[in-house]
């Protein structure tokens, strides 16, 4: 007997496109791209991500997963003629790189008419990345561009949300790169912030515009297929400086053991999610004040990103 094609077992009519193991479903283009979007559709509403009339600032870095965010939120605003989206890109000076995800950003909000506001590092703290780059490795600093950079883009992306009057920010982590972040910050012993890094974040503080994460249950492989399918431009080129040793290894294993064991992915996610509340219970909650170097919202004295630019002079 010739083999025939297995039927998608939404639609029960197409061609399996693709199948998703850890839920035994076999889906077609279609249905797959509808499960994406049905399943951000579904985090929005458990986490009780965004209200009807929100303001949005969706951190769009040019990459699948934040142009994926972008084009579901899109679609999705048209439904919610009192909500608003404006892609936020922070430009970190990072030559042959960032340039081609600006231009890829800035057509696709074109096309889906959104306001595309850029913040650079340079014109917020005087240096593009690849300058303080040089000036680490000048004074012989062990710091990597990568934790420099991520102090300083969570600063800009939340000035640039509150001159927007963004009421949240929405951002495009997946399933993948949140159970890494889990996962970084036990092997860290940073128990704090493995308590509040979660789907939304807490309001602490009235400067810190509140983080949404609406791609949280989408595993980063179904984001690049979903980019893909609906034939999204998006930049692939890595960042140079990419390349956290332990992220790194902490990916490769969770990528062996989803293959070997469907759904560990979300097993660890379903985990942590249960366990934050009770830990949250076994930290002091910290006071925030204001930073006496930038005033912006600080858990000490001096904010972190004020203490990385002290390192370059
Ligand atoms: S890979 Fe590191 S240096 Fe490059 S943009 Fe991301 S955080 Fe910044
Ligand atoms: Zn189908
Ligand atoms: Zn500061």
């Amino acid at each position: 007997m010739p083999q025939t094609a297995a039927k998608c077992s939404q639609c029960k009519r197409k061609e399996t496109f693709f199948n998703r193991v850890y839920s035994g479903e076999r889906l077609c283009k279609k249905c797959f791209a509808q499960s994406v979007e049905d399943k951000v559709r579904a985090t929005l509403v458990r986490f009780k991500m965004l209200s009807y009339n929100d303001c949005v600032a969706v951190a769009v870095s040019g990459g699948k997963d934040s142009i994926t965010l972008l084009e579901v939120l899109a679609k999705m605003e048209r439904k919610y003629p009192r909500a608003k989206l404006v892609a936020v890109t922070v430009d970190e000076g990072i030559a042959n790189y960032r340039d081609e995800a600006l231009e890829i950003t800035a057509a696709t909000c074109k096309r889906l008419s959104i306001l595309h506001h850029i913040v650079s590092f340079k014109q917020l703290y005087g240096y593009t990345l690849d300058e303080m780059v040089i000036q680490l490795r000048k004074r012989g600093s062990e710091l990597t561009p990568c934790a420099f950079c991520g102090v300083l883009r969570r600063k800009a992306m939340n000035l640039a949300a509150l001159g927007v009057k963004a009421d949240k920010i929405a951002t495009g982590h997946t399933l993948d790169d949140e159970v890494q972040t889990s996962l970084m910050n036990i092997f860290h012993g940073d128990i704090a912030k493995l308590a509040s890094e979660k789907p939304v974040t807490d309001v602490v503080h009235p400067k810190l515009v509140q983080k949404v994460k609406p791609m949280c249950e989408i595993p980063e492989k179904e984001s690049a297929l979903y980019a893909y399918v609906k034939g999204f431009k998006f930049q692939s080129t890595p960042c140079p400086y990419a390349g956290e040793a332990l992220r790194n290894d902490i990916r490769s294993l969770l990528n062996r053991m989803e293959d070997h064991h469907a759904g560990t992915k979300f097993t660890v996610s379903k985990s942590i999610e249960k366990i934050r509340p009770a830990l949250a219970t076994l930290l002091e909650k910290g006071n925030f004040k204001e930073c006496r170097e930038c005033g912006d919202p600080s858990a000490g004295e001096v904010c972190r990103a004020c203490q990385l630019l002290k390192q370059i002079g």
